[in-house]
């Protein structure tokens, strides 16, 4: 059942129109679909148990909002989180810290005593060096962290450059050829259980061959530590399934990785983990806007929306694709170039592209926009920071406000020697 569908010609988010959020809480707005997140994560669950011990843990930098959190979190979901920041929405989400999952290649010492003594369930080590560090915080105090190594499988991801994390030149993991002797030099220390590997390779995959290569590097990377003598428990097999930006595209879903991963997996004998972001937060939230103008080009008309790139940064980072469609379309069709307010030639979220037609005034969406959306917005511009509204059937709420100029200027000072 899909959650943002046009009932009496308008579209509707649940049985919510568009155009009652947008007259209630104005636009910009991203608003997202309860039903449709709680959907995903049942979802996801289904299709991986079949692969056995499975420990979920939603990766919040998809979408951090504390309602889409406590959604999750009501689906029996943990969190990976990358920040100490993001380690603070997951335990407020009421989220048990036992089932967070604390990665990131620059966790600073702060971070990880904040996170030992937060009772974090996972640290996922990035380098060697960093489990010296974590031994010793945790020695300290009197803890120990359990922690599995991060290893880099040296696999082409086959995405875009910028969300690629599993290659050789990667900032991310250590390479899988020295994970043997990493895990030997810090097995033994006090404070420390290392109890397995993880591995995340990169974001909005589109195929489940480079998850398949790498997964079956782990499972021989398992043997070899095994054979050295080494317990190993638990593998994270991370995030990074795709999900369909553009009408008609086909993405694996949750059940054909899940039946992959029961094939690659089955004589590991350990819990696995995964790290689901965009799969879950995409498709659950649209960004809603009006049309402020529709003024003339040297080719195709530009439709000029007040959302822009501090509000929606995907296309400006990634050149990534947003279906742009009116909330209340008349049936007829355009060719334009659909671009934000913002004082860059970047700041365009579509060139020559055939959509519904809109005219200055009208409301239209940005679909697809539920993860890695509201959680990149800025303030660029001197611009509002974009509100967030949560719907369940045919109630909502306003769950990020809009964050005005008038507020960010009183965070800011002119020293009183200027
Ligand atoms: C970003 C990230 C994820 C989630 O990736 P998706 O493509 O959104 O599923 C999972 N694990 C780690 C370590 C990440 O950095």
């Amino acid at each position: 059942m899909d959650h943002f569908h046009y009932r009496d010609g308008e579209l509707h988010v649940e049985d919510v129109p568009v155009r009652v959020i947008a007259e209630a809480v104005g636009t910009p707005v991203y608003i997202y679909s309860r039903g449709t997140f709680a959907r995903h994560a049942q979802v996801f669950r289904e299709g991986l148990e079949q692969a056995g011990d499975v420990h979920l843990a939603y990766a919040i930098k998809a979408n951090p909002n504390l309602a889409v959190l406590r959604v999750l979190a009501n689906e029996g979901y943990g969190a990976d989180v990358v920040s100490g920041g993001e380690m603070r929405r997951a335990i407020a989400a009421g989220m048990p810290p036992a089932d967070i999952v604390f990665s990131g290649v620059g966790k600073t010492e702060d971070e990880l005593v904040a996170a030992l003594e937060a009772g974090i369930g996972q640290f996922n080590l990035e380098l060697e060096e960093e489990g010296h560090v974590l031994a010793r915080l945790a020695a300290e105090r009197g803890l120990t962290a359990p922690a599995v190594l991060r290893v880099n499988p040296d696999v082409d991801a086959g995405t875009h450059a910028k969300i690629s994390t599993g290659k050789a030149e990667n900032k991310f993991g250590v390479a899988i050829s020295d994970a043997a002797g990493i895990f030997a030099r810090l097995s033994g220390l006090a404070g420390l259980n290392l109890r397995g590997v993880a591995i995340h390779i990169g974001s909005q995959l589109q195929s489940l061959a480079p998850l398949e290569r790498a997964y079956a590097r782990v499972g021989e990377l398992v043997a070899e530590l095994r054979g050295a003598g080494h317990t190993i428990t638990h593998v994270d097999l991370g995030g990074g399934l795709g999900v369909p930006y553009r009408h008609g595209d086909v993405f694996p879903t949750p059940a054909e990785l899940g039946a992959m991963v029961a094939r690659v997996t089955k004589d590991w004998g350990v819990t696995l983990m995964f790290e689901p972001g965009r799969v879950i937060a995409g498709n659950a939230g649209v960004l809603a806007t009006k049309v402020i103008w529709v003024k003339p080009g040297v080719g195709d008309p530009w439709v000029i929306v007040d959302a822009a790139m501090n509000d929606l940064a995907r296309p400006a980072l990634y050149d990534a694709f947003h279906d742009f469609a009116a909330v209340r379309p008349n049936g007829e069709r355009m060719t334009a170039n659909i671009a934000g307010p913002v004082c860059e030639s970047g700041d365009t979220f579509a060139m020559h592209r055939e959509i519904d037609a809109v005219a200055s005034g009208d409301l239209a969406v940005f679909r697809t926009a539920g993860a890695y959306g509201a959680t990149m917005a800025s303030t660029y511009n001197s611009r509002a920071l974009v509100p967030e509204v949560l719907v369940d059937g045919d109630r909502f709420a306003v769950v990020a406000d809009r964050i005005d100029p008038g507020t960010i200027m009183a965070a800011e000072r002119v020293p009183d020697w200027l």
